[in-house]
Formats: C-alpha cells, sequence, structure tokens
C-alpha cells in the first residue's frame, strides 16, 4: 500500500515594471522595442566610472504592492550586487536586494508572502541562430519585481491560483501589464514531497513556465516524478536543482545544479545610497489612495449588483469591460444590472470574440436596447439582432434598428386583435380541442400568431387574448 505525500510549494515570482525608463538609467523600458540593442547606454552596459540613480516610480511600484498585500514596508532599504557571469548580464553583476528587501510579510490567497524586492532585469540571450548565441541588452536594467512566499502552498491548483491572483492585483495597481506569454511575469515554482509530516523534502525549482496552464502542469509532473522515486525507494535520488519544462513533451528536465547565495557574493552597492522609505515616501497616503484592488472589487460587486461568478471575474480581469458596465448601470437597479452583465458577458463578448471589428457598444444604444428588452418592446431573439448591429455600428439606435427591422414587439391589443381573430377563425378545430381541455393547443395557436407577426408578438399577451376570444 503506498504512504500518505505531503506536497510543499513556494513561489518566486518576477514580475517586470512598467515604468517609462530603466531600473537605473535614463534608457527606455519599451518591452515591444523590436531591434535589439536600441534601448542602452553607458550606465546599464556598466562601463567604468559610470553611477546607477534608482528609479523613483520602480521603488515606490513595489511599496504599492506591499500595501496591497498587507504587508511591512521596510524603513530602510538597500541594493546589493548579485555576482554571477552570464553573458545576459553586462555588469558581471545584477543589482538586486538581499538583506532588506522594500516590502515583507503580507499575504494573498492566504498564503504567506516572505518578500517583495526590487532588481533589475537581464537581457535576453536567442539561441536560436545555429553554434552562436546573440544577446540583446534592451532588457537589461529593466525594473523587475521579485515575490517570494513562504514555502506554504499545497497544491498545483493554489499554486496557480495565486499566481493568477497576483497577476489581477499587478494590473489593478496598474504596476506590470504581467503577460506570463511575453515574460513580462515569470512564475518559478519550488517544489518538494516528503514522506514525513512537517519535515521538508529536497526541493527542485522550476523554470520557463509561460502560461498559468504549464505552472500548474509542471508542478503535477514534478510531484507525481518526486512521488514515484519514494515509491520505488530511490527518494535519494531527488536532487537540488534548476529543472526546466518541456512544453512539447509536458516533462520538466534536469538544468543545472542550484547556487547558493553564498556562491553570489552579495554585498551592498556602493555606488548607490541606502533609502530610508518613511522619509522618503508619504506610506499612509500611498495606503489611503491605493486602487480597488480585486478582492475588493469581487466583493461589491457580488453586493451591489447580484450578477453571476463567472461574470464578476470577467469585470475583476477587464478594467475596460468593468468601466464600461459600471457606466451603463450607474444609477440603475439590480435587475438592470443582471440583465446587462448577461447581455454583455455572453452576447457582446461573443460577438467581439468572433469579429475584430467588433467593438463595445455606444453606452447610451447598450442602455436603450435594454430598457426595450426589460419593456417587453423586443423580445429576447430581437434583442440579439439588434446587438449584432450595434457592436459593429456606433451610430444607429437600437430603436431605429427594431423599425427598420419590424423587431418592435406587438404588445398593441388593439393591433393583435384581428389577427388572433383571423387565426380562431381558420383552426376551428384546435379551438374545439382547447375548449374540451385540450391545454396543449394553446401552445399551437401562439406559434401560429408569431409566425404571422414574424416572432414580433408578444407571446404573453397573445395567449390572454386567445383565451379571451376563443
Ligand atoms: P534558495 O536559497 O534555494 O533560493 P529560499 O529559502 O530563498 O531558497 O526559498 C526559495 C523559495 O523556495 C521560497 O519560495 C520558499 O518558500 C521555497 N521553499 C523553501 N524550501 C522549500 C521546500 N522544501 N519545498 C518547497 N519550497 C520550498
Ligand atoms: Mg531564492
Ligand atoms: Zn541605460
Amino acid at each position: 500500500m503506498s504512504k500518505i505525500y505531503y506536497p510543499v510549494i513556494g513561489l518566486e515570482i518576477h514580475a517586470e515594471l512598467n515604468t517609462k525608463s530603466k531600473m537605473f538609467c535614463a534608457c527606455k523600458n519599451d518591452p515591444d522595442e523590436t531591434s535589439p540593442n536600441v534601448n542602452i547606454c553607458p550606465i546599464c552596459m556598466a562601463h567604468p566610472g559610470t553611477l546607477p540613480v534608482a528609479n523613483k516610480q520602480a521603488v515606490q511600484s513595489v511599496i504599492k504592492v506591499g500595501l496591497a498585500l498587507g504587508a511591512n514596508v521596510a524603513d530602510f532599504t538597500e541594493f546589493d550586487r548579485k555576482n554571477y557571469f552570464y553573458p545576459d548580464i553586462p555588469k558581471g553583476y545584477q543589482i538586486s536586494q538581499y538583506k532588506y528587501p522594500i516590502v515583507s510579510g503580507g499575504e494573498l490567497n492566504g498564503f504567506g508572502i516572505t518578500r517583495v524586492h526590487l532588481e533589475e532585469d537581464t537581457g535576453l540571450s536567442k539561441h536560436d541562430r545555429g553554434n552562436f548565441t546573440l544577446v540583446d541588452y534592451n532588457r537589461a536594467g529593466v525594473p523587475l519585481m521579485e515575490l517570494v512566499t513562504e514555502p506554504v502552498i499545497h497544491s498545483a491548483k493554489d499554486a496557480a491560483d495565486f499566481a493568477k491572483e497576483l497577476q489581477l492585483l499587478l494590473r489593478a495597481l496598474g504596476v506590470s501589464e504581467a503577460n506570463l506569454e511575453k515574460g513580462e511575469m515569470r512564475v518559478e515554482p519550488n517544489i518538494s514531497v516528503s514522506d514525513t509530516e512537517g519535515v521538508f523534502g529536497t526541493k527542485v525549482e522550476v523554470k520557463n513556465l509561460n502560461s498559468f496552464r504549464s505552472v500548474e502542469r509542471a508542478i503535477e509532473h514534478e510531484l507525481a516524478r518526486m512521488i514515484a522515486l519514494y515509491e520505488a525507494g530511490r527518494a535519494d535520488e531527488i536532487v537540488q536543482e534548476t529543472r526546466g519544462w518541456d512544453e512539447t513533451k509536458q516533462t520538466t528536465f534536469s538544468q543545472r545544479s542550484k547556487e547558493n547565495a553564498h556562491d553570489y557574493r552579495y554585498f551592498p552597492d556602493p555606488d548607490l545610497p541606502k533609502m530610508k522609505l518613511h522619509s522618503a515616501f508619504d506610506i499612509d497616503t500611498m495606503r489611503a489612495t491605493l486602487p480597488e484592488l480585486p478582492w475588493s472589487k469581487r466583493v461589491r460587486y457580488a453586493k451591489d449588483f447580484g450578477i453571476k461568478e463567472n461574470d464578476i471575474e470577467l469585470y475583476v480581469s477587464d478594467p475596460t469591460l468593468s468601466a464600461y458596465f459600471e457606466s451603463v448601470v450607474e444609477g440603475k437597479d439590480a435587475a438592470f444590472a443582471q440583465l446587462a452583465s448577461n447581455y454583455l458577458s455572453s452576447d457582446v463578448i461573443g460577438l467581439m470574440k468572433k469579429d475584430a471589428e467588433a467593438k463595445l457598444p455606444n453606452k447610451d444604444h447598450f442602455i436603450e436596447l435594454i430598457v426595450m428588452v426589460t419593456d417587453g418592446q423586443v423580445t429576447s431573439r430581437g434583442a440579439k439582432d439588434i446587438l449584432a448591429v450595434i457592436v459593429k455600428n456606433l451610430e444607429i439606435s437600437p430603436k431605429a434598428i427594431a423599425e427598420k427591422e419590424g423587431l418592435l414587439q406587438q404588445n398593441d391589443e388593439g393591433s393583435l386583435k384581428p389577427i388572433i381573430e383571423q387565426v380562431i377563425k381558420e383552426n376551428a378545430t384546435m379551438v374545439t380541442q382547447y375548449k374540451e381541455g385540450k391545454e396543449a393547443v394553446l401552445q399551437a395557436l401562439v406559434g401560429m400568431v408569431m409566425k404571422i407577426t414574424k416572432g414580433s408578438a408578444n407571446p404573453a399577451v397573445t395567449a390572454k387574448l386567445l383565451k379571451e376570444i376563443m
């Protein structure tokens, strides 16, 4: 019989901050630059005699993250040199933080955070040109935030959810675009398995994960690999190392054995001044003026609008859409908000996904349409036809479309009456059947009226009139 195993996961997550300039020089921080080595200067290339100057906006961004996480913002903080020799590091060292990170403590999704610090990104090596490597230093020196969690996560799903929530937070704070696919956010899970509760096993770190799916898959794969080694009595073959993720094979593979902190010979960077954050920044005001955070937005949306959980997630992850939604439902009741949200989340988004030309409708037109549906002026079928037009044409109003296309629902008893009388006259046998108690016949008669009116008759009004006249 197999034993019980205890998985432990701790995350190291890097995010490129979306500042205008790099971390220690005036070079542009432009992730969309396609020409290599244009955003470089003697400072980020570490030419002798140059001096770095810390980017205030980057420091501010990390403080905001710390405040949002309910963490401690250090008063004293400093930058350190982390020495290592890879060609993607033009200095021969990376400026990072070791002993005194800007942020420590706090939590996200209930998982404790060890620290959040600031460092500079490396350049980008390109190994796809045959037997030599090219290096692009546009990225070297871009501000990079690193968040480290405590080893307190116990499942692949919780780890991926943590990373997703952090992405939402970084976007809500406006400090990083945080796309995994573009490498703007990099999630590196540390994973171990133990067969004894409370005792940690040897950990590995996995790199090259460029989607949340890969994060989850890689952790699952790694846990299974370790458990299989335990089961085979070969747990001693689990070594502390860095492993890569092979997206095609969906497996991890050994990359290199892990360096220890002393290998990096950290020491405080003598070229950069120490910082006293509580004097340099008004931390209380920064805390009080944070934008609405994802978890607060979820609570507010549930309370104010009572909309579906999936819809709430849609707005939490898409600020443009949520701003639009809020402008549509401003001053309206919850029923209106729910209806508007249904049309937005399923129909409008669906149309926009199918057709690159489709846009969010003119706000007033969208409101007009929802009112028309609520008042029974159009059927839900008609509303869908109108939506398909107003996502493409922001000028034309739903009323105008409904009139032009004959989509206005006929609620007017006066104009429906002659049609109903005609249907009754032409279907005497069915009328008799109904009178003898065959209730189902009523629906068939309503259907005939709908057919004659091309779907514009209000079915409820039609049924009521049919009963009265028969
Ligand atoms: P290192 O010095 O090897 O980088 P750290 O102590 O800095 O290790 O931890 C790095 C990350 O690994 C942190 O997120 C931490 O929570 C996690 N971690 C530490 N020990 C383990 C373990 N035994 N299993 C899984 N994760 C761990
Ligand atoms: Mg570490
Ligand atoms: Zn530069």
